[in-house]
């Protein structure tokens, strides 16, 4: 159980899914380890892909269920969701998005924020919008600044997890090469092992019925999912200060700094 002196982990991201996508091993295991965590995503995915087209519940309300269920699966208690524009964030107003996410910095308390990096995955301009409004708003909140970190893909892994699909389904629909994830990325700082939290993630994103039901995550078995899912890779976003934290800790990096202040 956390408690009220607990480091707090918002998870800043554009869609549903992404959370458990990029993060959700790291989240599960978080609040397993004694953190309060919460998400924010930006939009409800209207653009998306719809695995289930023959139903006449809009996309948009189905994500969302689906978001809520993948967080009650990750056991993040807090999970917000916004209206902004799917597929449009780079065109929002800036300043809406930042007053949204620092309006969630200070609800939650975070003392840690990961969102992603600058490659947004693997070039998404809604992930790399979402990565420049929470480094804006994070850098405004000056002496009271959360903790900042980027999360990326590692690099084959979703190669990998595509390889593991005997009918050669994409890993993301409309996404054709499973390389574009991590190909871009900054070097992590941070390897965070998954170890059985890699089921968590795979239950959360396979949670996201409309989008993954007919992926190549819809083929990985029970015996392959520690091996497949093995890692989650962060750095420290550029301008980010402070010594190491909570995540830090989950990584089980050995601290020569100073005490985590998160
Ligand atoms: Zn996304």
């Amino acid at each position: 159980m956390a408690d009220a002196a607990a480091p707090t982990l918002l998870v800043v991201v554009a869609h549903p899914d992404d959370e458990s996508l990029a993060c959700g091993a790291t989240l599960a295991r978080a609040r397993a380890s004694g953190a309060r965590t919460a998400v924010l995503t930006l939009t409800r995915g209207e653009a998306g892909a719809n695995s289930d087209s023959g139903t006449l519940t809009p996309l948009s309300r189905r994500r969302a269920e689906e978001f809520l269920a993948a967080a009650r699966l990750l056991d993040a208690p807090c999970a917000m969701l916004r209206s902004h524009p799917d597929g449009l964030l780079p065109w929002v107003d800036a300043d809406a998005l930042i007053a949204d996410i620092t309006r969630a910095i200070r609800l939650v308390g975070a003392t840690i924020v990961i969102t992603f990096g600058e490659d947004g995955l693997y070039w998404h301009p809604d992930h790399i919008a979402v990565w420049e409004r929470t480094a804006a708003a994070v850098t405004a909140l000056g002496d009271e600044a959360p903790a900042l970190y980027c999360v990326t893909m590692p690099p084959g892994q979703m190669r990998r997890v595509a390889a593991a699909d005997p009918s050669g389904r994409p890993v993301v629909p409309g996404l054709l090469d499973p390389d574009a994830f991590g190909a871009a990325a900054a070097p992590p700082t941070l390897v965070v092992p998954c170890g059985h939290y890699a089921r968590t993630k795979l239950a959360a994103i396979r949670a996201h019925h409309s989008q993954f039901s007919a992926s190549a995550f819809a083929a990985i078995t029970d015996d392959a999912v520690e091996a497949l899912l093995d890692v989650e890779h962060f750095h420290r976003a550029p301008g980010s200060h402070g010594g190491p934290t909570f995540l830090e800790a989950l990584a089980g990096v050995p601290s020569a700094g100073p005490r985590p202040r998160a």
